[in-house]
């Protein structure tokens, strides 16, 4: 993620923090002196939220330990204010397993906050504070109710929170997963609407809460019912096949000649039938600005990027694609460029694919 800092490595996992983090850690610090005036309340404050993140990465482990036991690896867990991502490499299409990756986080704030309840009785002070305060109160009592807020907030049955992975994965035990998306999606929707409303009589942070979930829950359902359209079709059904390649000699006033003539704006550069380099539209204009028109193309094209295979699946090599940061991926058989794979493209077989799925359904219904 951009703007963050690693901080470390737990259990093979990197661990970042966004750089808005110590922004928040300073203004919570200072909003507690100004109220206070006492400095050690303020670093108190300051501490607490340094444990309350490390419960929330404790919370993401979670997450990530349940996916390796099922053989998919974390990318790395980044703190952002509003909580913890753990970037999983994808998500288990198993209900089962989806389910159990989606409640280990809060079952680990379950288990802490058990702990501190055990702690505290063995000690025998008592489980809630008269006048409670999470900073200035006892510690052990602070954790514990920051744990039970955090499992109880985190099972909200709505996109993004786990509650939304859990309650779709129940359903997908029954349904097909693009309708269980659906209808967690829209259950999420209806909840955000709830929070919106309650929050507008009063609590902003509720009508905030209610704008995540609500984009939580429109962008999932799009996710799934993009996966849904590319599942088990090859690269070969959605690249262009006719298009322009480039030869390293030809001048760039040559390729900007292409550019105009028609609606290809990237280019695989080719030397005597091998994929030698690429040449993207935003290549040309660097290069054009920087070394003029009369440059060569292999003098300006790149010669790292993302190719694939004619044979492989769709909903892969969109993901390549998309993680590419390009707009474009030239397509290989025994070595020789096929096609093109382009975002356009697929946007559009994306578009006839799910018309098509809409025509079925009618038949069917
Ligand atoms: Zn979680």
């Amino acid at each position: 993620m951009k703007w963050s800092l690693r901080i470390g490595r737990l259990a093979g996992i990197d661990v970042f923090v966004h750089l808005t983090f110590p922004l928040l850690l300073a203004w919570i610090g200072l909003s507690y002196y100004l109220e206070r005036r006492v400095l050690a309340d303020a670093f108190g404050a300051i501490a607490f939220v340094i444990l309350l993140f490390g419960i929330v990465v404790l919370h993401e482990l979670g997450h990530a330990l349940t996916a390796r036991r099922f053989g998919i690896p974390t990318r790395d867990i980044t703190l952002l204010p509003i909580g913890g991502v753990a970037r999983l490499e994808k998500m288990p299409e198993e209900p089962g397993q989806e389910f159990l990756v989606a409640v280990a986080g809060p079952a680990v704030n379950v288990a802490l906050a058990a702990v501190c309840a055990a702690l505290l009785f063995g000690l025998g002070l008592p489980l809630i504070d008269e006048s409670p305060d999470l900073i200035t109160g006892n510690p052990l009592r602070s954790l514990l109710w920051v744990n039970i807020a955090l499992a109880v907030f985190n099972m909200i049955p709505a996109f993004p929170m786990d509650g939304g992975r859990v309650l779709r994965a129940l359903l997908a035990m029954r349904l097909d997963y693009v309708r269980a998306t659906r209808i967690a999606a829209t259950i999420g929707q209806s909840l955000a609407v709830a929070f919106g409303f309650i929050g507008l009589m009063g609590n902003p942070l509720l009508v905030f809460i209610a704008l995540f979930v609500w984009m939580g829950a429109a962008g999932e359902s799009q996710v799934v019912q993009v996966r849904h359209a590319l599942g088990g079709v090859p690269v070969r059904a959605a690249m262009i096949v006719d298009f322009r390649r480039l030869a390293p000699d030809e001048t760039l006033r040559d390729a900007a000649g292409h550019v105009l003539a028609g609606f290809q704006q990237d280019f695989p550069v080719v030397d005597r039938s091998r994929l030698v380099g690429l040449l993207t539209r935003d290549d040309l204009v660097r290069g054009m600005a920087a070394e003029g028109p009369n440059a060569r193309v292999d003098a300006v094209m790149r010669t790292e990027f993302e190719t694939i295979s004619a044979s492989d699946m769709l909903e892969p090599a969109y993901l390549r694609l998309q993680a590419s940061g390009l707009r474009s991926m030239p397509v290989l058989t025994a070595g020789t460029v096929v096609g093109l794979l382009t975002l356009e493209n697929l946007a559009e077989f994306l578009m006839l694919q799910t018309a098509a799925g809409r025509r079925q359904a009618v038949r069917r219904g």
